[in-house]
């Protein structure tokens, strides 16, 4: 589903990152590994059309999602992409239900409080559904941006080091719940880390 040929990343002179080919089939997990500055939180962005690459192609089934701009590509990643970003950037003023139902409002769509309440629940927070993000600890923050970017139902997921901060018991446990929730909705998922403790848990490893 996913097809990268050539990719390549410059701030300014500086090369980050070079990748010829990598081919990515629809439902696989992987692992992207990498040390700290290795590329990729950069790699990430460029994936979910936040950051336009210096060079390269990538096919996105049909469509070559680098030729996308401005609103088409909004669309797109909207329709297709779900990011869960190192920290989880909640709106603080909204609470916990609320932040999801933004989701589908700046995506034009159609509001779904039932959908919201069911990954609350799947991912076992709907009972902090009226609460401001403020008031949760850093794992239940943490469940909510999995379950935000899972509102549109996403046929590609993207995770930038969801496990850093988590302790042992906490990072396999994120882990598992990535997985699982990508299974039910049939999507790809690709997760960033530096966390050698999770590696077992992936049998495809993309090292940066
Ligand atoms: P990682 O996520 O693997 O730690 P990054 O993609 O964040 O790596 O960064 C890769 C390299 O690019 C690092 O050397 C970093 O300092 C550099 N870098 C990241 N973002 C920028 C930027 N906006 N401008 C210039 N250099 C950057
Ligand atoms: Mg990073």
């Amino acid at each position: 589903m996913l097809k990268i040929r050539n990719l390549s990343h410059f701030y300014q002179e500086k090369q980050v990152f070079s990748i010829s080919n990598w081919e990515i089939h629809k439902g696989e997990n992987w692992l992207i590994l990498g040390k700290s500055g290795s590329g990729k939180s950069t790699l990430l962005h460029i994936l979910a059309g936040l950051l336009s690459p210096t060079q390269g192609q990538i096919f996105f089934q049909d469509t070559e999602f680098t030729q996308l701009k401005g609103e088409k590509l909004d669309l797109f990643r909207a329709q297709n992409i779900g990011f869960v970003f190192q920290k989880s950037h909640l709106v603080q003023t909204l609470s916990v239900l609320d932040n999801l139902l933004l989701v589908p409002f700046l995506a034009k769509e159609k509001s779904n409080k039932e959908k919201a309440e069911n990954l609350l629940s799947k991912l076992n927070v709907l009972h902090k559904k009226k609460d401001l993000p403020k008031n949760l600890s850093q794992g239940e923050q943490q469940r909510i941006s999995i379950a935000r970017a899972l509102m549109l139902s996403p046929k590609l997921i993207l995770a930038d080091e969801p496990t850093a901060s988590l302790d042992d018991e906490n990072a396999q446990e994120v882990i598992a719940l990535f997985k699982q929730v990508s299974q039910e909705l049939n999507a790809t998922l690709l997760i960033a880390t530096h966390d050698q403790r999770i590696k077992n848990q992936f049998s495809n490893i993309f090292q940066m």
